[in-house]
């Protein structure tokens, strides 16, 4: 007889089927498969850990943000925002359902490029523009959006020796009633940069105001600092047109929605609390269709929807390693997660899931990744079955900012596949391996064949 595992004993309540003062427990959720793909099957053929994109997801959720933003407003455009989710095969899902892209480097504006996005439908953000990613935006007609005076001043500079008007926007900061302010972004709306930078560029013979955008932060948890913030933008387009009779083409409200993922000491679920996309719609769409630029005017609506887009269509798999107990006889589980590939488990409580069939029988747990690093947690405190080494777990809500964000440690970043709409796997960007390291690091040759030297 096969000897078993000794485990040392220590005294659990059972909680399996008997109700708490809450009435009775819930069941243990186990989730098999991705868009009827079985999770099992995606490890066959592609190892764990391994990052799912479901494209039909991608598909369903812009067409739910689009038409909330279309059924209320005459003039709406999506700019797919490349930092949240930039693996090529992801951007174009978006550019096919008809988004731009908004770029904030010049990594990105080549990758939007090379996606085959034409110049004049790239949006330019950020801080760091380089000259040359800026006479690279002048000549392809992109959207530049300027964050600083220094740039500005940039823009004209460089545009003295060029053909072409640039056409930019400025980021405008401002006071949305949310805290702390993003206001290291931009030009301040409430002291009156904003209004003074307008003025600079209407005086300027390079330069053509196309647009006024804003982005007043990330997973916004209300709707209503949206109201404010399109109100006041509209309130810079109505002054720029009555000072200058100029109006301007579109106003970009930036990204920022929340996902549906629960922040870390959040009380309720993130799926029950956050705003709808209908809710942001509305918000935004009244602010303009209420302000005081004529109809005939009002500007197009940009949007640069991120994290709450593509969120949802991401799924991490992986696998359990080890159970163990801590000092305090606490239940401890090491999966092949890292918190170096899930970036986002520092802010989120991200849900994890049995991918098979499990007890029912949970336990306060702690879930840690496979980093000889102390801070490599995945969940603090998570209530969860006992599972066996090679089981495998499934982390839904995880496709914004952890394909951009990762970092190479410790071990390779995984594969990435994309389940298409027709249940077909496919692999959109492969595991690391030695190689790929190889060619990038250079050994000096008084370094070379150290071992033969002694
Ligand atoms: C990051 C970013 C976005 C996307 O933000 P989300 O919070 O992911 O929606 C949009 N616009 C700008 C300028 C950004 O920097």
């Amino acid at each position: 007889m096969k000897k078993l595992r000794y485990e040392r004993p220590i005294i659990n309540k059972i909680k399996a089927g008997v109700p708490d003062k809450y009435g009775m427990q819930t069941k243990v959720k186990i989730r098999t498969e991705i868009d009827g793909v079985p999770v099992k099957e995606i490890v066959e053929k592609y190892g764990s850990p391994v990052f799912v994109i479901s494209e039909k997801t991608i598909r369903d959720t812009y067409q739910q943000a689009y038409m909330a933003f279309q059924s209320r407003y005459p003039k709406v455009q999506f700019a797919w925002s490349y930092k949240t989710n930039y693996l090529d095969a992801v951007c174009k899902v978006y550019h096919e359902e008809g988004s731009w892209a908004e770029v904030v480097s010049g990594f990105e504006y080549e990758k939007a490029l090379k996606n085959g996005v034409p110049g004049n439908k790239i949006i330019f953000n950020g801080p760091d523009k380089t000259d040359e990613d800026i006479k690279n935006a002048i000549e392809n007609g992109s959207y530049i959006h300027i964050d600083h005076f220094d740039e500005l001043y940039s823009i004209i500079r460089l545009s003295n020796n060029s053909t072409k008007k640039a056409k930019v926007a400025i980021r405008v900061n401002m006071d949305t009633g949310v805290y702390p302010k993003w206001d290291r972004f931009g030009f301040n709306y409430e002291n009156g940069e904003a209004w003074s930078a307008i003025n600079r560029i209407m005086i300027s013979e390079n330069m053509e105001l196309v647009g006024l955008h804003t982005h007043i932060g990330t997973y916004m948890m209300t709707a209503n600092a949206y109201a404010v913030a399109a109100s006041k933008l509209a309130a810079l387009a109505d002054r720029t047109n009555k000072k200058y009779n100029h109006s301007i083409k579109y106003i970009d409200m930036g990204g920022g929605f929340a996902s549906k993922n629960t922040l870390k000491g959040a009380y309720l679920p993130g799926k029950d609390t956050c705003p709808s996309f209908d809710d942001y719609a509305e918000a935004i769409t009244s602010a303009l269709i209420n302000s005081d630029i004529e109809p005939d005017k009002l500007p197009v609506l940009f949007l640069e929807t991120g994290r709450a887009l593509i969120d949802d269509a991401g799924y991490l798999i992986g696998s359990v390693l080890a159970n163990k107990r801590l000092s305090n006889a606490r239940r401890a589980t090491i999966i092949d997660i890292g918190v170096n590939i899930l970036f986002t488990s520092f802010w989120y409580e991200h849900e994890v899931y049995p991918a098979q069939e499990c007890s029912q029988q949970t336990e306060d747990t702690t879930l840690y990744g496979p980093l000889c690093m102390n801070i490599d947690v995945i969940r603090e405190s998570i209530q969860f079955p006992l599972l066996q080494k090679g089981d495998l777990i499934l982390i839904p809500r995880v496709g914004a900012y952890n394909m951009t964000q990762w970092m190479q440690f410790i071990t390779y970043r995984p594969n990435v596949v994309m389940i298409d709409k027709d249940k077909n796997l496919h692999l959109i960007r492969k595991k690391e391996d030695l190689l790929v390291f190889k060619q990038q690091e250079i050994v000096p040759d008084f370094l070379s064949d150290q071992f033969d030297k002694l």
